[in-house]
This record gives C-alpha cells, sequence and structure tokens, in this order.
C-alpha cells in the first residue's frame, strides 16, 4: 500500500499515520520529494487495508499496490535515485557510470595495468571478481581475498571505487570490507537470502538481472534490498537466455527502456556478458546509453587472450579508450555526463 501525503503535508501529519502504522505492526518506508512525501506501507495486507487513513489530516491518497513491488516502482518514488559510490562517484539521475575492469583478478601486475588504463580513459568504477561464479567447478573460481586485496590496492592507486561480486552470502562482509559495490551475480538473482543481508548493510549494491528473470520478477528481487533498509541499489541488465547461441546472451535493450519508466533505480547495461563478443561491445554499449542506461559495466583486460575468464568478451585497454570516446556525444544528445566530481 502506498500513502501519498498531501503537498507539503506537515511533519507531525506524517508522523502521526507512521505512528499509526507502525503500531499495527506495519513498516513505513518514506519517500520525501520536495513537496510530495509517499508512504510506502509493508506490514499484513488485510491489517493495514483496514486502518481508516483515507481521511487523517495530510492524508491525500491511499493507494493499494497489486504489483508484487512497491519501493522500487517510480509510483513509490517518483525522482530518479542517485547512488554515491566513494567521494568522487554517482549513479543516476542523470550521472552515468562506467564500470571496467577485467572479469577476473588474475595477479598484481594485471590489476595495476588495467586499472590506470581504465582510469585513463575515464572509467567511473574499477570492477574485478575474486569469487567467480563459474559454470564449471573445474575453471578457475578466483582469487578470494588475494583477489579482493589486489582489486583494491589497485583501485586505490588510480583512486577509483571497487566493484565486485558477492558470491556467498558467507562472504558478504568480508567483501564489504575491500568493495564501494557489492555486486549480486546472474546467477544469484533470487537468493533471497543473500538479498536480505545486503539489503541490511550499508553498501551500495548492484543486482545483476537472472539470466531467465522477467522484468517483474528483476524488480522483486530489488525490492528485497530495498525492504532492507538499502536505498542504494543500481540494477543490470546483463543479457538474457533466448534460442540465439551466437552471441552469449540477448542483450534486452526494451527491458533497459522499460526498467526506466517501472524503477527510479539506476539501469547499468553490461554488453560484456550479453554479447560474449569483444566486437559486439562498443557499439552495444552505446546503444544501452541511447536506450536510457545510467552506467554500463564493460570487462577490459590487458591481453585477453592470455585471460583466465571471458577473454573473448574482454576489450584491450585501446579499444575501452576507444569505445569511452565515442560515448561522449550520445551523453552529450542524452542530457547526462559521466557520473564523477
Ligand atoms: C561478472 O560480472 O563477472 C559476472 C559473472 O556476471 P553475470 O553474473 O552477469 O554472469
Ligand atoms: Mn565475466
Amino acid at each position: 500500500m502506498l500513502v501519498i501525503m498531501r503537498d507539503h503535508a506537515s511533519q507531525p501529519e506524517i508522523q502521526h499515520v507512521v505512528a499509526l502504522l507502525s503500531e499495527a505492526g506495519a513498516q513505513a518506508h518514506l519517500s520525501g520529494g520536495e513537496v510530495k512525501t509517499i508512504i510506502g506501507v509493508i506490514g499484513d495486507r488485510e491489517t493495514v487495508y483496514s486502518l481508516d487513513l483515507q481521511g487523517l489530516p495530510g492524508v491525500e491518497e491511499v493507494i493499494r499496490v497489486l504489483k508484487p513491488y512497491k519501493l522500487v516502482g517510480r509510483d513509490f518514488q517518483p525522482e530518479d535515485t542517485v547512488v554515491r559510490v566513494g567521494p568522487h562517484a554517482t549513479v543516476g539521475g542523470g550521472a552515468v557510470a562506467v564500470m571496467a575492469g577485467p572479469c577476473s583478478v588474475e595477479s598484481e601486475e594485471q590489476m595495476m595495468q588495467v586499472a590506470r588504463a581504465c582510469r585513463e580513459a575515464g572509467a567511473t568504477m574499477l570492477r574485478g571478481g575474486a569469487y567467480k561464479p563459474r559454470s564449471s567447478p573445474y575453471a578457475f573460481q578466483g582469487m578470494g581475498v588475494e583477489g579482493l586485496q589486489l582489486l583494491r590496492a589497485a583501485a586505490d592507486s588510480v583512486g577509483l571505487p571497487v566493484v565486485t561480486e558477492v558470491l556467498d552470502v558467507r562472504d558478504a562482509e568480508t567483501v564489504a570490507e575491500y568493495a564501494d559495490v557489492l555486486q549480486v551475480g546472474a546467477r544469484n538473482m533470487q537468493n533471497f537470502m543473500m538479498l536480505d543481508e545486503l539489503g541490511t548493510m550499508g553498501k551500495p549494491v548492484l543486482l545483476k538481472r537472472g539470466l531467465a528473470a522477467t522484468i517483474e520478477e528483476t524488480l522483486s528481487a530489488a525490492e528485497y534490498v530495498l525492504k532492507g533498509g538499502n536505498r542504494n541499489l543500481m540494477l543490470c541488465e546483463r543479457g538474457i537466455r533466448t534460442f540465439e547461441t551466437y552471441t552469449r546472451n540477448t542483450l534486452d535493450l526494451a527491458a533497459v527502456a522499460a526498467l526506466k519508466t517501472l524503477t527510479h533505480l539506476p539501469i547499468i547495461v553490461d554488453p560484456s556478458h550479453a554479447t560474449g563478443r569483444r566486437e559486439l561491445v562498443g557499439v552495444m554499449a552505446r546503444a544501452g546509453i541511447v536506450a536510457g542506461a545510467d552506467g554500463l559495466m564493460i570487462e577490459v583486460h590487458p591481453d585477453p587472450e592470455h585471460a583466465k575468464c571471458d577473454g573473448p568478451q574482454s576489450l584491450t585497454p585501446p579499444d575501452f579508450a576507444e569505445m569511452m570516446e565515442s560515448l561522449a556525444p550520445l551523453l552529450e544528445i542524452q542530457g547526462s555526463r559521466l557520473g564523477w566530481s
């Protein structure tokens, strides 16, 4: 349920509604715009519906939400969420993030090289996996804590924030010690225990769409994180499974445009995992920006031929720099800018 307060409703009026809801055992999540406050109500349906909130002072409208999500919806919060990452990076509301780096952290030299190249080309965050979700249990599984340390050190050496995946909820605290953004991979999109946990941690979260998840399932997964109190969430379209095998996945750009209308959360496009092919990454990155994406996730490796993971879709540093240059005119047309201050 959403309680829409009148324009400029007073604090006592808002607090009165919140108090009634909490007496009824419901949670009230406030979205406060400059003029309007909207209260998202989470609790037992019958109990909250039976409260007579409509007639209270300051209440304009009570809306029963039929969708399986509330807090992530534009009904609850019409304005774009702007996520701040580290001291300089912002995502959303016209600020575009570029998260770049290798699929997996492999060595100090690799990370230092790639961090410098990404920073120079204008990336706003450094990515790299230390815990890798591999289809085969015999494939390289990542360097673990040592990988986190190398990633952090490389990012610090060039002043970029770190995005990295939490593969298992048991590692969440450890990953959070090193990372600025906690990534939930496609295979974990519906790991609800993990989403609950990340919802109570103070770090921004990047939630990737599942391999065969609908838009509604993706938004419902996102709701878990917001429900826990963490509003700093970004979603990522990374391609979905279709009958097509030429590309690794199918980049669902219509979902990007649709998500922009349905949710206030920033939407990131990952053309690397979506296409699986280096030669398609640049053009689909540009297409993502035109579709309204608030950011890109791009795999970059100094030596893709010898990458331990996802070499065929990794850009070399010069390719990445070229792609970054090609974004500038598009950002200008969109009225957006790289999210770095
Ligand atoms: C990744 O970003 O390295 C990754 C494993 O992505 P996904 O979860 O989208 O497959
Ligand atoms: Mn990868």
